[in-house]
């Protein structure tokens, strides 16, 4: 990874940056900032940039060996320790080692944003809380007192150091105190109060803020293809998070698809077209049982928006306004009349599906009935 790949953070850069130039790079560093800030691009641009002998002003060159084998997470003057657990892979003493192959998809996957939830569905740890075992200390102790491949620098990046052990934390501690040369750990944590205080005192802390709006704004853009009102919004209510930011444009983006989905269902429904509902609940059968599930759920809560609509209470919907809209010309045909049956349809098919019913049947089923309901006075 190289600088330009990090979203916002240019204070931090130009501090990493200043401290390779000025020949000050500190043995043990502590990343510390809350999730989706990029703390891990910043360490792995960082130990790029440290690493790259063609290195500019401003960052690593991108296309060195150096640089190459860096963006693959495979130099092998890099070394990792990640919280682990248990999997069908491995059942029993995990550690680092054991999973770097899948660390490195899931990381280049990612671009290096990453969290532990993400990592342990990943791995498919199931329940199982991950952790840093004295395996993976001793392991890093290994590597680390052999000499380096290039003869520069060894780097050891440590994520989420707060899920060390006792008896891990202090093997690793006799590393940070007297570090074999040439040795930089870059210790990435986003919980101080879960973090020994021996292990704080004994690095430098370089506090990671959360990113700015700005910032998050453009990479959506640019990365995401978002429009900048669409931007604009995911950035506001991302908390500078660019976890946050890219989940609320993906829920926004589904919500978008059920809401045309929907809309187009019901017209289906008014005009009693009965041939185009067949092969509209064909094609709803293709969308796998989560989105069939989560389109009925869409369903029902423009039903009981109806009956809030009905009641003068529009104003406690809050809606983009194209569905505002729509939810307000399709409330005068939900009354107390077809309310509570409509509901009954739309919960029973919900039930259906779970229970491994056949999609197109189910919506055919449901969409013939809502075609009387509908009518309904
Ligand atoms: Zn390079």
């Amino acid at each position: 990874m190289q600088f330009k790949d990090v979203i916002g953070q240019s204070a931090i850069k130009q501090r990493l940056i200043n401290s390779v130039r000025e020949n000050h790079v500190s043995h043990a560093q502590l990343f510390l900032g809350p999730t989706g800030s990029g703390k891990l691009p910043l360490a792995l641009a960082y130990a790029q940039y440290i690493l790259c002998p063609n290195r500019t002003e401003t960052d690593s060159c991108g296309i060195c060996p150096t640089c190459q084998k860096m963006q693959k997470l495979a130099h092998p003057d890099l070394h990792f320790v990640v919280p682990t657990a248990t999997t069908k892979k491995v059942k029993s003493n995990p550690e680092s080692d054991l999973f770097m192959e899948e660390w490195r998809e899931y990381v280049i996957q990612n671009q290096g944003y990453v969290d532990t939830s993400s990592w342990y569905t990943f791995l498919d740890v199931e329940n199982k809380q991950g952790y840093m075992s004295v395996r993976d200390a001793a392991s890093l102790l290994r590597k680390l007192s052999m000499k380096s491949y290039e003869g520069e620098y060894k780097i050891a990046i440590i994520w989420m150091a707060e899920k060390m052990r006792v008896d891990t934390a202090n093997k690793l501690l006799k590393l940070l105190e007297e570090p074999p040369e040439k040795t930089v750990f870059l210790l990435i944590a986003e919980d101080a109060e879960e973090l020994l205080a021996t292990i704080k005192s004994r690095t430098v802390l370089v506090k990671i803020p959360a990113i700015v709006p700005m910032a998050i704004e453009t990479a959506l853009q640019i990365r995401l293809g978002c429009t900048a009102q669409q931007a604009h919004n995911a950035a506001m209510i991302s908390e500078g998070n660019w976890l946050n930011a890219c989940h609320s444009v993906q829920e926004s983006e589904d919500r978008k698809y059920f809401f045309t989905t929907f809309q187009q269902w019901m017209r289906l429904c008014f005009r009693a077209a009965y041939s185009e509902i067949i092969d509209f609940s064909a094609n709803i059968k293709t969308l796998g049982r989560e989105k069939q599930k989560e389109l009925l759920d869409y369903g029902l809560r423009i039903i009981r928006n109806a009956l809030l609509f009905n009641n003068n209470l529009a104003e406690i919907v809050m809606l983009p306004d194209d569905e505002k809209k729509f939810n307000a010309n399709f409330a005068p045909f939900v009354n107390a009349a077809n309310l509570a049956q409509i509901a009954d349809l739309f919960e029973e098919a919900i039930r259906q599906i779970e229970r491994n019913g056949n999609a197109q049947i189910i919506f055919t089923d449901v969409s013939f009935k809502m075609v009387g309901l509908l009518k309904k006075k």
